[in-house]
């Protein structure tokens, strides 16, 4: 795939070109991502596996503008973020990307409605108007009745739906997942699939999964599997 094709691909929400990401130097080098080249569609979901330490997270943090390549480019909505300020990368991550981490990362002195709110206000949104779209989007997630509960009073299974009412509640063009079920019991992590499925059909968000979880995998409409730098 060169540059052309992708950055013209009208249908495209995240691209990613010839992205090479190394830590360390000398002999302590090490080249975790080589040439990764890859494009997400509109509405596609998408799992990435591979082995501990292959650079998945890596990968995932470099599409989402959280950490940048030595080399090549990511296109979040047609836009390079290399080329774009530390400001208007921060408001393109805000309006067109969602994240959830295997650790919910939710704020723990707030409670689920105001963690969910909290991308809306950050765009900008009035209080009132970012309270009634977090409302409704726990109450898709199925937590209506613990809106006013902080994190420590939510189970592992409730607080990632917390997470992914956050991610969505903006409605992003695509929502970047870091082992999401990864931390959760068997029946949780079922749970959670469903929603993201039914969500992803209802809402038609991209969803790029980093998972170990080969039945969460199977549920995507394509995997990818990182292994010595590069995508197979
Ligand atoms: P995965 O998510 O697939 O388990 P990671 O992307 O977290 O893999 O890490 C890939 C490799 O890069 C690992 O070998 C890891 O030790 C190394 N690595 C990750 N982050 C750093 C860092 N900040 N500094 C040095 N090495 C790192
Ligand atoms: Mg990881």
């Amino acid at each position: 795939m060169n540059n052309q094709s992708m950055t013209t691909s009208t249908n495209a929400v995240l691209t990613c070109a010839n992205v090479s990401k190394h830590y360390g130097d000398g002999a302590l080098q090490v080249n975790v991502l080589r040439t990764i080249n890859m494009s997400i569609n509109s509405g596609e979901r998408v799992a990435i596996v591979g082995a501990s330490g292959s650079g998945k997270s890596t990968l995932l943090n470099i599409l989402g503008g959280l950490d940048v390549p030595d080399s090549g480019e990511v296109t979040v909505a047609g836009e390079v973020l290399s080329r774009m300020s530390a400001d208007a990368r921060g408001f393109l991550r805000n309006r067109k990307l969602g994240f959830v981490y295997q650790f919910h990362h939710l704020l723990p002195e707030f409670t689920a409605l105001e963690n969910v709110c909290m991308p809306l206000l950050i765009g900008g949104e009035s209080k009132a108007q970012s309270q009634e779209k977090s409302t409704q989007m726990l109450q898709r997630v199925g937590l209506g009745h613990r809106l006013h509960h902080k994190p420590s009073e939510l189970s592992g299974g409730e607080r990632q739906r917390v997470a992914i009412a956050r991610a969505l509640v903006t409605s992003p063009a695509c929502v970047l997942m870091d082992e999401p079920t990864g931390n959760l019991d068997t029946h949780s992590a079922d749970s959670i699939q469903q929603l993201m499925l039914e969500l992803n059909q209802s809402i038609g968000t991209s969803f790029v999964v980093v998972t170990h979880d080969l039945r969460l995998a199977a549920k995507m409409d394509r995997t990818l599997t990182l292994a010595d730098g590069v995508l197979v």
